[in-house]
């Protein structure tokens, strides 16, 4: 059976593993972080994320659709809060029964690697950066990035730690889902006709919390809720422990003007969010802002993905893109599902699959990712539009 190396065992990574593993190839991932299913607290990105039937199609491929979605919270439609924070009004996702999903992604990256490492042939390394590739040679090099032994010294010098040795590592084809900032993309740079283009845009976000209220949600779980105030948004999800996340998405210039002392942000909040800050609390707002930082937003678009006949970049290491469209990791789960079947209908050539998948799927990464910026664009404007275009701009989020 070929090997497929993974770089990354995030979303799209550890779904990759389970698509080879069905396969029975043999699969190696190499990880960055810790096993995360060890972990207390995973840092990074939005807690939660909302699953739509991009994503689920994939998931039902590797016999997960049922159960991930068993585990999350259904919305059924977006609730808009109006400034006034006492009138909303209810846009429905579909007809009645159509819905997305609100999953935690901890969880969902957990049950995926669990998933794969089921089959014997699945091997995940944790604690591996993956450095660059080696196009010469078509390999990945990787290093260990576990707490390095000590080299045992004598007399007063401090022991030094010796750092482990950089392995390359050779497969029949490498699969770089090391997200937005990959490195195994940034060994590619200087390849002659690579196009890479990188946007941030001048929105960052920052993440809340509802807690549950006397055990209950605090307000109703089963929708998408959304404040759109122009340049500012608001939006929450709900999660199966009755709390909800909730991001807000501004300007990096508004950030520093309303929301660098305690007085200004419960302010702020109290202007645009009125519903929301009650249900935040102001210990809460005060007690994140004084701790986080806004992160910021990416969006990456290059092509191809598909070299030297054995390397392919995926997920966001191929499309990062704004999460005004809700398609970032919807679209990195279709990327697997279009590339296993791109090597089943090449009967596993891998060299013509994967420049195959490549040409195909370089023009829909290309299309989404301009919707997702588009829908930024028009949400800065939205408080100016009447309730049919509104409907129109959130047909996804
Ligand atoms: P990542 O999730 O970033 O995973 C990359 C993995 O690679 C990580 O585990 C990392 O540790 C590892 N790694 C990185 N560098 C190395 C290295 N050098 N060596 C080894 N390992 C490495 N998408 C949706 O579909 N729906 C949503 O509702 C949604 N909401 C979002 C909200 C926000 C605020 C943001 C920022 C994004 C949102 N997205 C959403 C997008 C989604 O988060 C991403 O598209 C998705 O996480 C991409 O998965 P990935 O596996 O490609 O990358």
């Amino acid at each position: 059976m070929p090997t497929v190396v993974i770089a990354g065992a995030g979303l799209v990574g550890a779904l990759n593993a389970c698509f080879f593993a069905q396969k029975g190839w043999n699969v190696v991932v190499y990880e960055f972080r810790r096993d995360i299913r060890t972990m207390k607290h995973v840092q990074g990105r939005s807690i939660n994320l909302a699953l739509s039937n991009r994503g689920k199609a994939a998931l039902e491929a590797v016999g997960l659709k049922e159960y991930i979605v068993q585990q999350g919270v259904p919305m059924y439609a977006r609730l808009v809060h109006n400034k006034d924070g006492k009138t909303f009004s209810r846009q429905p996702y579909g007809k009645p029964g159509e819905h997305i999903v609100s999953i935690n992604r901890r969880h969902l990256n957990e049950v995926m690697i669990t998933q794969a490492e089921k089959s014997p042939n699945v091997k995940f390394f944790f604690e591996h950066k993956v450095k660059s590739v080696d196009y010469e040679k078509k390999q990945l090099v990787v290093q260990c990035t576990s707490q390095p032994s000590r080299i045992p010294t004598f007399g007063n010098k401090a022991s030094q730690p010796e750092e482990h040795p950089e392995i390359h590592v050779e497969a029949d084809l490498i699969l770089a889902c090391d997200g937005a900032y990959s490195a195994v993309r940034r060994s590619l740079m200087t390849i002659p006709r690579f196009d890479f283009v990188q946007e941030y845009i001048e929105h960052g976000y920052v993440e809340l919390n509802i807690l549950a209220k006397n055990n209950e949600f605090a307000f109703e779980e089963n929708v998408f809720h959304l404040w759109p105030r122009g340049h500012l948004t608001l939006i929450a999800l709900a999660n199966r422990d009755k709390t909800f996340t909730v991001t807000i998405f501004a300007p990096y210039a508004e950030f520093e003007k309303h929301m660098s002392n305690t007085e200004d942000v419960f302010a702020f909040f109290q202007e645009n969010f009125p519903d929301a800050f009650e249900l935040l609390g102001r210990e809460h707002i005060a007690d994140t802002f004084s701790r986080v930082k806004p992160q910021p937003l990416v969006s990456v678009k290059c092509s191809p993905h598909s070299f030297f006949g054995n390397l392919v970049l995926m997920g966001d290491a191929a499309h990062a893109m704004v999460p005004f469209y809700g398609q970032g990791m919807n679209c990195g789960f279709e990327d697997c599902l279009v590339l296993s079947e791109t090597l089943e209908e090449f009967g596993d050539d891998i060299e013509t699959a994967i420049k195959a998948y490549s040409d195909r799927r370089v023009p829909d990464a290309h299309s989404i990712n301009d919707l997702a910026m588009y829908n930024y664009e028009e949400l800065k404007d939205l408080v100016n539009r009447n309730s049919y275009k509104l409907r129109k701009m959130f047909d996804t989020f």
